[in-house]
């Protein structure tokens, strides 16, 4: 050890404190006049941030005077950028500014949800090196995407080999870098596994401390059972346990929320850590194929169409239709709207009922199944089904382990007729619950698209206005901040976001993209190990 005589160090320190800031010790950028909301849920406050090499270097009252770079907020508020856990972005490097997201303020995203990932994680995650993305980027693993690797679409049990197959290619994207298993019970082949499959695999993702994210097995007239069989998983696994864009979806069970809450509220009571996100809209999306019975889509489209075309079991599938529809308190399909029907896009935008009208003349239900089964045949159609109430939807945001994700693609504005949720449900959330409706603070809304999901999925260095943290941040206006985007006219971007920034860099201002690409790989604990 070297020993600097006591003298020669109080020169020293008295020397460096008088010199004036070194080039090395400047910011790279200065927000100033913010009021900021840090992302826990505590108050706004006013201040200053500065960035510094990409993470927040200073927060609060400083000397801000040695920046490369300032932007004034005029007062506006600055949060953590925000975080969507639920996102359908497997495409996103063909579409790498994501600016349906950046145009809400969301920085970073958690895609592979519902059970549907790639598979090479380490490829997905690695290539943003290559090709640059203006968000961040993470991944689940998704159960589907694994199940058909191992045994393509079939209706039965695995055999011990493939359950075994399943778990090494679990076990390697976890090291490779997921945030934890994802499945989806309602779509092929995750539909066909019973619990105990899911649970070894979810025991997996437990030993690398990933999350269990999941499209549950029924959001509708089971949706208990389903709810149950996930906490179950979670509990007997030993990890948390995140329910995927939790709703009421069938007119039967309207206001039962309170019940679907109560059971997480009584697995966190035990001890189980659950958690679950929404989008802020009464109408879901999904395929078209699930409005059919499970068992008739087996093996893909090609065996399906066999099933269809026999006429004994087409009376079955008709008839399992039928009582699908009125266990769920509908009395038709005017509340399933066509999203994108590639075999005849005029069909976009308009309800199964309409279509019905317009291709056969006639509308009555089974006139209604008739045209479903045939949209089947020719391809399948991506869905918008109105089947939400909004006291639930109410009832679920205001919930304190409630986060707010969009379960959305990256959109290319014109393209198809998407949920408008990819566009504005953050800004819906803050524009329309929190300011219109004065439904949550501002600050608990916020915490629901930072801190918490940062906590959940297992990002900590993200989330929050803290020192050292990555500086993913977000400007916006409060009092102007809104969703434009509608069932009608979905390709809105959402309006009162001013800056939006990203790993230190400005990737959004002045209402445009400015070209920079600086999102990074948001890797699980599981990495390397
Ligand atoms: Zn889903």
């Amino acid at each position: 050890m070297i020993r600097i005589p006591l003298i020669l160090s109080l020169i020293l320190s008295a020397a460096t404190a008088n010199l004036p800031m070194t080039p090395a010790d400047q910011f790279d950028l200065v927000i100033t006049n913010a009021r900021i909301v840090d992302g826990t849920g505590n108050p706004w406050f006013r201040g200053s941030i500065a960035i510094k090499e990409g993470r927040i270097a200073r927060v609060g009252h400083f000397d801000e005077t040695n920046a490369k770079q300032t932007i004034d907020a005029h007062g506006q508020i600055v949060a953590p950028g925000f975080i969507d856990v639920h996102v359908h972005t497997e495409d996103i490097y063909s579409n790498p500014k994501a600016e349906n997201f950046i145009r809400m303020g969301v920085t970073s995203l958690i895609t592979g949800n519902c059970g549907g990932s790639e598979l090479d994680i380490k490829e997905f995650l690695g290539r943003v090196k290559t090709k640059p993305l203006a968000v961040n980027l993470g991944t689940l693993i998704g159960h589907n995407t694994v199940r058909s690797k191992a045994m393509g679409l079939d209706n039965r049990e695995p055999t011990p080999d493939e359950q075994a197959k399943m778990d090494a290619l679990v076990e390697q994207a976890m090291k490779d870098g997921a945030v934890g298993f994802s499945t989806g019970l309602i779509y092929l082949p995750g539909t066909y596994a019973k619990t105990g499959e899911v649970l070894e695999l979810a025991k997996v993702a437990a030993k690398y401390n990933g999350i269990y994210a999941s499209h549950i097995r029924n959001e509708e007239g089971h949706v208990v059972e389903a709810i149950t069989e996930a906490i179950n998983i979670g509990e007997q696994a030993h990890m948390p346990v995140e329910v995927s864009h939790f709703k009421i979806s069938s007119k039967r069970l309207w206001g039962q929320s309170q019940t679907t809450l109560g059971l997480v509220r009584a697995a966190r009571n035990r001890g189980v850590t659950v958690t679950v996100d929404q989008y802020a809209y009464t109408a879901s999306s999904t395929s078209l194929d699930s409005r059919m019975p499970s068992w008739a889509l087996a093996g893909g489209r090609k065996e399906g169409r066999k099933r269809v075309a026999d006429p004994t079991t087409r009376a079955k599938i008709v008839e399992e239709m039928k009582k699908e529809l009125n266990d769920r308190g509908f009395k038709d399909y005017s509340y399933a709207n066509v999203a994108s029907y590639d075999a005849d896009p005029k069909f976009n935008g308009k309800n199964i009922k309409e279509i019905t009208k317009l291709a056969r003349g006639k509308d009555k239900l089974n006139d209604q199944i008739d045209q479903i089964l045939e949209m089947y045949d020719k391809g399948g159609a991506s869905m918008v089904y109105h089947s939400m109430s909004e006291d639930d939807v109410k009832n679920i945001m205001r919930e304190p382990f409630t986060m707010i994700a969009s379960d959305s693609g990256v959109r290319e504005l014109g393209v198809g007729m998407p949920h408008p949720r990819g566009y504005g449900d953050n800004a819906r959330v803050l524009g329309h619950y929190v300011r219109e409706l004065n439904l949550i603070p501002l600050e608990d809304a916020i915490r629901k698209m930072t801190s918490l999901p940062a906590q959940t999925f297992g990002l900590r260095d993200r989330g929050l206005i803290r020192e050292g943290f990555a500086a993913d941040l977000v400007i916006f206006d409060e009092g102007k901040i809104i969703d434009k985007a509608t069932f009608d006219a979905p390709h809105q971007y959402a309006e009162g976001v001013s800056t939006v920034i990203v790993n230190g860099e400005t990737v959004y201002s002045d209402g445009k993209m400015t070209g920079a690409m600086s999102g990074h790989a948001l890797y699980g604990p599981g990495l390397n190990k």
